[in-house]
């Protein structure tokens, strides 16, 4: 007579432990699953690596016919269904992979209810004959997998998320889960609106991932930073190491092997097969390291990566969130080590300021940006302002687990400082007509007579040698902080810096601009004590 006893008693719990062998749900399974077998729609936000997929599969096999399931990781379809149906569970797909008897046979599968769950890539639901199809068979849940991809917001956009909300239109009657790791607020709201699920159950896991230590670090030399960070926590451990370009992810793989870290390359620029060949090596052996760009990781499940590095600024807390994350599915102390610096500002601003799309897109992925840099700005425990910003915890203590927590981050009066950054990019833009980057401006207010110093009479600027009180690392410091505050900005191709409409507040002294404190030498900060 107890919840208790009713749980055990119910066909979802007996589906887990027959059919996927496991003892009990884990955190929002079972709400999510009992929702939805009752006929409910559901939202289901739940970090990488928090057991998404049996909120779906369960309720398939519960219920009469087929779980329809959306994906647009046609490359991981086949191993999905293989591995459900080396679980006994009758799984099919259909995507533009397959030959014509291939997909015959899904079909004639589907029609014959012969199958418990079929995977479709999102743009087969466009067409009317997959739709026929569909209603010449029973539906037992539509579940939309990286949900996400229907935010124009968000960085994996995909327009043909888009014609998913005739789902509920066609098939008022059949439950529809729409999951995802990747949610802010924002993202959140469009999910509901775009797929038309106003009756939905919003069902939201915590996004804390408290095994994994954040930290970021000053970008001085990256490479042997990188190395340090392996052979003084990671000696022999499985990792990812991100990078921006596929010319420094082969650099860096080269880089690792040649000083005895077993690493491969992985990036769009390999043929097919040497990207498979690393990736099934990288799953299977224990202990390697892949170098990779982004297209590395979405639906990889390895449970003992323990530490994820970025040596390049990833674009969006969106996209660093899903990278990290897929450190420590284990729960295992794990890292997520970033190494970070002006040139990363210049470059994402530059790429952004260059790249394609309208003013509209260029806005959203300069607030993608700035979010990113305030994390890596922060002086606050950076769990709590990635979960913050997550729309999650906004008020929540220190985690004691992250860089900014195990050494606070001292902050200093850099109103000064900012003020003479900015003096010399007025005076530069005044007296010469002429543009220039970081490098020179910090070269003139270090009073170094460089080539590019003479050639151009700097040296007889007045703000020449103004900067004497601080280090060359301490300035760029400086300007990267004021480029992540917004008080300076990127121009063109060649990284020019220019004002911004809030310098001249500084410049008028009317605001303070407080800055963090560059470390003397790269942090070594302390490795978390068991949690
Ligand atoms: P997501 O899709 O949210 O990233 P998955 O559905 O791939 O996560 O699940 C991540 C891992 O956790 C998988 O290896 C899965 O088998 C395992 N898992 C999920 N639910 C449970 C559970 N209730 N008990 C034990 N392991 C689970
Ligand atoms: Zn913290």
């Amino acid at each position: 007579g107890t919840t208790g006893t009713a749980a055990v008693d119910s066909e979802a719990l007996a589906v887990l432990r027959r059919v996927f062998g496991y003892e009990a749900f884990r955190g929002e399974q079972e709400a999510v699953i009992e929702h939805v077998v009752a006929g409910g729609d559901a939202v289901v936000l739940m970090p990488t690596g928090g057991g998404k997929s049996l909120c779906y599969q369960i309720p398939s096999l519960v219920r009469p016919g087929t779980g329809i399931v959306v994906s647009p990781l046609i490359a991981l379809m086949q191993d999905q269904v293989d591995a459900l149906r080396a679980l006994g569970v009758r799984a099919g797909f259909m995507n533009s992979t397959q030959d014509f008897d291939e997909r015959r046979t899904v079909e004639a599968e589907y029609l014959a209810g012969e199958l418990d769950l079929l995977y479709l890539a999102p743009e087969r639901l466009r067409l009317e004959n997959t739709l026929d199809l569909l209603s010449r068979g029973k539906i037992a849940v539509f579940a939309i997998d990286e949900a996400h991809c229907v935010s124009q917001w968000g960085h994996d956009f995909r327009p043909d998320y888009l014609s998913l909300s005739l789902l509920g239109e066609r098939w008022p009657d059949v439950p529809r889960l729409a999951l995802t790791a990747t949610a802010t607020h924002a993202t959140h709201q469009e999910i509901t609106e775009r797929l038309h699920m106003p009756a939905a159950r919003h069902f939201v896991a915590s996004f804390d991932r408290p095994n994994i230590q954040y930290r970021i670090v000053s970008k001085t030399d990256p490479k042997k930073q990188l190395l340090n960070f392996l052979r003084e926590e990671h000696a022999g451990d499985a990792g990812i190491v991100y990078c921006l370009s596929r010319n420094s992810v082969d650099k860096t793989a080269e880089f690792l092997s040649r000083n005895g870290v077993r690493a491969v390359p992985y990036h769009a620029g390999l043929d097919a097969g040497t990207r498979a060949a690393h990736q099934s090596r990288f799953l299977r052996e224990d202990g390697l390291v892949v170098v990779a760009t982004i297209a590395f990781g979405m639906g990889i499940d390895k449970p003992d990566v323990r530490f994820v590095a970025h040596l390049d600024l990833p674009k969006s807390v969106e996209g660093y969130y899903q990278e990290t994350g897929r450190a420590g599915r284990d729960g295992l102390p794990s890292t997520a080590w970033m190494a970070y610096g002006l040139n990363d500002v210049i470059q994402q601003r530059k790429l952004i300021q260059s790249g394609e799309g309208d003013e509209a897109f260029r806005r959203r992925a300069q607030s993608h940006l700035d979010a990113m840099l305030a994390l890596c700005e922060t002086v606050r425990c950076r769990r709590g302002q990635l979960l913050a910003y997550f729309g999650q915890d906004p008020d929540r203590p220190g985690c004691g687990n992250c860089d900014t927590c195990l050494t606070t981050p001292e902050t200093w009066d850099g109103t000064v400082a900012a003020q003479k950054v900015l003096s010399t990019v007025v005076r530069l833009k005044r007296e010469r007509g002429q543009k220039f980057g970081a490098g020179q401006i910090i070269d003139i207010l270090l009073g170094k007579r460089s080539a590019k110093v003479i050639q151009f009479d700097h040296d007889q600027l007045s703000v020449f040698g103004i900067g004497e009180d601080l280090a060359e690392a301490e300035w760029r410091g400086v300007v990267r902080q004021l480029l992540a505050q917004g008080l300076l900005a990127v121009e063109g191709e060649y990284g020019t810096l220019v004002l911004t409409d809030d310098s001249a507040t500084v410049l008028r002294r009317e605001r303070e601009v407080p800055l963090r404190k560059e470390p003397k030498k790269p942090a070594a900060a302390a490795r978390a004590s068991g949690g």
